[in-house]
């Protein structure tokens, strides 16, 4: 069933291709953003791939009377929320700025949500949610805990969903803890494209290859951490194209009925893990291109091996991960390199 989607931090990495999926699935969608870490352009392109007047809402989910004025104006149905801050080192150092966005716009959100009568959202949440695992592949059933205060903030986020829904039966959300994802839309249009540095490790890899591409003999990637109780000691995590998890967005739509629990919470991950040096080779294979790197110390707060169990996904929402790591690195590469002269 066709259905009007407000989708906050839409113009985001994850954002502008879950646009694109849910309008591939025939739902309208309309972007809020306030661009603080993305940027307009973004929207263009959308609205180019979708060939679709994409309707965008210029506002921060701080701001409840705007939020509560696009829910009315375009007869929304449900809400996938995204719009978030996300740099773990980041929210260390600024954690008044992370509970401020993070929790105290996503308490204004619903407060607006509630006010239109739209009680229906997904959730990004994060693996982050796990902190140290007690057992691989990690479930649902998994004891939370954060270990920074972004991971609090996403954490915080779950539990204001679950009380919310407690106190009032006609809410139906879903919390979708992401792995890690990696990768970029197919047309290379669309893709990771931080304002900032960049902390994740898929955009540094990429930078490096392009750097040492271009003759930049500086750019080089730290690999953090030899020692970890992996086959060959750097860290592993689940990867995650991009593209299928847009795609479990849709899948989570469909669990947003009364019949559904009013509160569930669903792994997005493939259940295989890839240590850094495994992505490296992988990149360098399928991209032709060397990714200089230097082993260098574990980087503080970060597990050996994150792996998530994805067969709640499967079974409940009929949602499993189609592509591997090479198309990951493939796609990665492609939007980074959009625009320039074959290489
Ligand atoms: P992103 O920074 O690319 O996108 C976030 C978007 O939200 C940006 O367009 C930004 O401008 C917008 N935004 C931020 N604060 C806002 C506010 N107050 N009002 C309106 N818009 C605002 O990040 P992303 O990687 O696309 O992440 C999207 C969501 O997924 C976040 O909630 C993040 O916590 C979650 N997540 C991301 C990852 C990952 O590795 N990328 C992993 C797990 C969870
Ligand atoms: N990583 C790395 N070098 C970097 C950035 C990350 O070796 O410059 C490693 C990091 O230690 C972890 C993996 O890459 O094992 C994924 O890190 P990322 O920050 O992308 O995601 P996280 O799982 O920490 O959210």
């Amino acid at each position: 069933m066709s259905q009007t989607i407000l989708l906050t931090g839409g113009a985001g990495f994850i954002g502008s291709h879950c646009a694109l999926a849910l309008l591939e699935a025939g739902h309208r969608v309309v972007i809020l953003d306030n661009f603080a870490t993305s940027d307009r352009s973004v929207v263009a392109a959308i609205r180019a791939l979708a060939q679709a007047d994409v309707p965008l809402v210029e506002a921060d989910i701080r701001d409840r009377c705007a939020v509560a004025e696009a829910l009315r104006a375009h007869g929304v149905d449900a809400v996938v929320h995204l719009a978030a801050l996300k740099a773990v080192a980041e929210s260390v150092e600024r954690p008044l700025a992370y509970y401020d966005n993070n929790v105290g716009g996503m308490v204004s959100l619903l407060a607006a949500m509630d006010e239109v009568g739209v009680r229906q959202l997904i959730y990004s949440s994060s693996a982050t949610v796990y902190g140290e695992p007690e057992q691989l592949p990690l479930r649902e059933d998994h004891p939370l805990r954060a270990t920074n205060p972004y991971g609090q903030t996403k954490l915080v986020g779950e539990q204001l969903l679950a009380d919310l829904a407690a106190a009032d039966e006609r809410w139906r959300v879903v919390s979708l803890r992401y792995f890690n994802p990696v990768g970029a839309h197919p047309s290379g249009l669309i893709g990771e494209n931080p304002k900032d540095r960049p902390n994740n490790l898929m955009p540094l890899l990429v930078r490096a290859a392009r750097g040492r591409r271009d003759g930049d003999n500086e750019a080089c990637l730290s690999v953090f951490g030899t020692d970890y109780p992996t086959p060959d000691g750097s860290g592993a995590r689940d990867y995650l194209h991009v593209m299928d998890l847009a795609a479990g967005h849709c899948a989570a739509l469909s669990a947003l009925r009364a019949d559904r629990p009013p509160v569930q919470a669903f792994n997005l991950g493939t259940g295989r893990g890839t240590s850094v040096l495994e992505l490296i080779a992988t990149f360098e294979r399928v991209t032709g291109h060397h990714v200089p790197y230097r082993l260098a110390e574990r980087r503080p707060g970060d597990v050996a091996e994150l792996v998530a169990d994805p067969a709640a996904a499967r079974d409940a929402l009929g949602w499993v991960a189609r592509r591997g790591v090479e198309a990951m690195c493939r796609d990665s590469w492609q939007f980074a390199t959009r625009g320039e002269a074959a290489s």
